[in-house]
């Protein structure tokens, strides 16, 4: 059976090194009990250097929100993976929903995936379709994402990639409106249908699907227990150690 995953996105919070080493250091003893998680914080990229004094001998990960797609150069503003190593910072979330709302293609998180893999870290790509209908256009949406970064992946890379199955509007809600476990669960396994077609199966059940979009507390036993998920990306409940510590045990107790 595979490890369960649970990747906590700060996103652009907190807002000092000190409320930064705050939350890290009260997760880092929340979690400390768990079995059979593993457990990866990302903070702002600017906050690594703080974090990663605190994490020492812990069993958290770091990982980062974003990385660039070369290894030095003229790129304002970029963080190249050398930069993200050098604090052993070694799992990269890529292509999520609000960085791909500010202009980034599909041909530029393909780039950045094989980019991040090719570095030695493990890619958690983002995917999710914006909006549902009947039709069932987010299946769709959701195919071209994936195939736009596997037409250029190797069968052995997939060991080093990870899904996030984030839909874009059940980001940033409260629990109540985030996704039915039973649509989770169509999706999960359409995602796992996509990967199987293109690298078969044995290569396939490598790759861990996470759900992303609202988790809580309150509905994190379900996304995992029904959802056919392998863990979650949690957003705004991963800033309160109390409440992401809790996912996390959720998560091994399911
Ligand atoms: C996210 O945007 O990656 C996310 C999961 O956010 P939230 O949990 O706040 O919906």
């Amino acid at each position: 059976m595979k490890q369960k995953i649970v990747i906590a996105n700060w996103k652009m919070n907190p807002m000092t090194p000190k409320e930064a080493k705050r939350i890290f250091i009260g997760t880092v003893k929340g979690v400390a009990h768990v079995k059979g998680v593993r457990v990866t914080i990302c903070p702002p990229t600017i906050f690594l250097s703080e974090l990663s004094k605190e994490n020492k001998g812990t069993k958290v990960r770091l990982g980062v929100q974003d990385l660039y797609s070369e290894d030095a150069g003229a790129y304002t503003g970029q963080t190249a993976p050398a930069m993200a190593l050098a604090y052993k910072a070694k799992i990269a979330i890529l292509g999520h929903s609000e960085r791909r709302a500010l202009g980034e293609s599909h041909g530029m998180v393909g780039n950045k995936v094989r980019h991040a893999i090719h570095k030695g870290f493990t890619a958690v790509l983002c995917v999710g379709e914006r909006e549902r209908n009947d039709e069932g256009a987010h299946f769709t949406y959701v195919r071209e994402e994936l195939e736009a970064v596997f037409a250029g992946l190797k069968r052995v890379e997939l060991a080093n990639l990870v899904i996030a199955y984030e839909p874009v509007w059940a980001i940033g809600k409260s629990a109540a409106e985030a996704m039915q476990t039973r649509d989770l669960y169509e999706m999960s396994l359409y995602i796992r249908k996509i990967l199987i077609e293109r690298f078969g199966r044995a290569n396939a059940d490598l790759v861990p699907i996470l759900y992303g979009g609202s988790v809580k507390g309150d509905n994190a036993a379900a996304f995992v227990r029904d959802g056919g998920v392998d863990g979650l990306l949690v957003g705004s409940a991963s800033l309160d150690p109390k409440q992401f510590s809790n996912i996390v045990t959720t998560v091994s107790n399911t």
